[in-house]
C-alpha cells in the first residue's frame, strides 16, 4: 500500500517505541520521514530498519534533537522543509515521565518533577505545532498527537504530573483542531493503554520491569479487558489511520482511544455482587 506516496511525515519520539513503529510504517506506506530522538545509536537503529524494508534512504531523514529546547525544534521543522520541500503530517508523540528518587509521588512529588515533564510532554508540543503550522497550512496536513488514557476522567495519584500533561494535551487537540480546520489542518490524537515500549526503563524502571508489569496487566481482566498488553505497531496503525485523510476526513479534535478495554471498567464493577449478596 502506498497511501502516503508524495506525503512528509515528521514523527517526535521515532528512536524507540510507538514512535519508531509509526516512523517505520509511514515510510513503508510511501512518505517521506522525518525521524528524531536525542539517543543516536536508537535513532539509526529506527533508520537502518527502515532502509532494510527497501525504502530509498533519499525518503529518511534522520535528525538528532532534544525536543524541549527550541532550537532542537527548529532544526527539525527547517531541515524537514529544506529537505523534502513540505510537511503533510506531524505526529507529536515524544514523551516521557519522570519518576523521584525517594519515591514519592501525588503532590508530594518535586515541582521540579512537573516542570521538566509538562516541558516535554505539553510545552514542546505546543511550540513544535506553531512552528509547523504555516507548512501544515500550505500542504493542508495533519497533526496526530499522542496522549494517554492516563488523561481521562479517573485520578491517577501514581503519575499525577504526567496525566496532568496528557489531560491538557487532550485540551489542545480540541481547540488547536477547531482553530485549524478553519485552514484546512486536521488535528486529532490517541490515547494508547498499555504499551510494551522502551518507556520503563526511560523513567528508571529496571530492565525488564514494565513488561513484567504488562504481563501482570494483561492476566486481569479488570486491568485489561483484551487480556493483551499493545504492541508499538497496535498504535502506529491508529496513527496511520489518524493522519489518512482518505479514511477519517471526517474526525476532528479526537483523541481515539486504543487500550483494549482497560478505560471502560470502573472499580465497583469488578467485583461480584452476587457472592457479597448472598453470602
Ligand atoms: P519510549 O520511551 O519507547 O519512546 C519515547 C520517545 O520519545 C523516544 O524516541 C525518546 O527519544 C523520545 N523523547 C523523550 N524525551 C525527549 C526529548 N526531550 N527530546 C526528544 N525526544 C524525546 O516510549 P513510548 O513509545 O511508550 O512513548 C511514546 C508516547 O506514547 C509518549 O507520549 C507516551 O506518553 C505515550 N504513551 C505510552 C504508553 C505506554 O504504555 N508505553 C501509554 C500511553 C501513552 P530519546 O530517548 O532518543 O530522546
Amino acid at each position: 500500500m502506498n497511501r502516503f506516496a508524495g506525503k512528509v511525515a515528521l514523527v517526535t519520539g521515532s528512536s524507540n517505541g510507538i514512535g519508531r513503529a509509526t516512523g517505520i510504517l509511514f515510510a513503508q506506506e510511501g512518505a517521506k520521514v522525518t525521524i528524531t530522538g536525542r539517543n543516536t545509536k536508537r535513532l539509526e537503529e529506527t533508520r537502518q530498519t527502515i532502509l532494510k524494508a527497501g525504502i530509498p534512504e533519499s525518503h529518511v531523514l534522520a535528525i538528532p534533537a532534544d525536543l524541549a529546547t527550541e532550537e532542537g525544534q527548529d532544526k527539525l521543522i527547517n531541515e524537514t522543509v529544506k529537505k523534502f520541500g513540505h510537511l503533510n503530517i506531524l505526529v507529536n508523540n515524544a514523551g516521557t515521565a519522570f519518576s523521584d528518587a525517594e519515591g514519592r509521588i501525588g503532590l508530594d512529588q518535586p515541582v521540579s518533577d512537573f516542570d521538566k515533564v509538562m516541558r516535554i510532554n505539553l510545552r514542546s508540543v505546543v511550540t513544535l505545532t506553531q512552528k509547523a503550522k504555516d507548512h501544515l497550512i500550505k500542504a493542508k496536513g495533519e497533526v496526530v498527537n499522542v496522549s494517554s488514557i492516563a488523561g481521562g476522567q479517573q485520578a491517577m495519584t501514581g503519575a499525577m504530573y504526567y496525566a496532568m500533561t496528557k489531560s491538557a494535551l487532550d485540551q489542545f487537540t480540541r481547540s488547536t483542531a477547531i482553530d485549524l480546520i478553519d485552514h484546512g489542518v486536521r488535528v486529532n490524537s490517541v490515547s494508547p493503554g498499555v504499551v510494551v515500549t522502551g518507556i520503563g526503563e526511560a523513567i528508571g524502571m529496571p530492565e525488564g520491569s514494565f513488561e513484567k508489569m504488562a504481563e501482570f496487566l494483561e492476566s486481569r481482566k479488570e486491568c485489561i479487558p483484551c487480556g493483551k498488553a499493545a504492541q508499538p505497531i497496535d498504535i502506529a496503525n491508529v496513527i496511520a489511520f489518524l493522519a489518512d485523510r482518505k479514511l477519517s476526513s471526517y474526525i476532528i479534535g479526537q483523541s481515539m482511544v486504543a487500550d483494549g478495554g482497560s478505560s471502560l471498567i470502573m472499580g465497583m464493577n469488578t467485583v461480584d455482587m452476587n457472592s457479597i449478596l448472598t453470602s
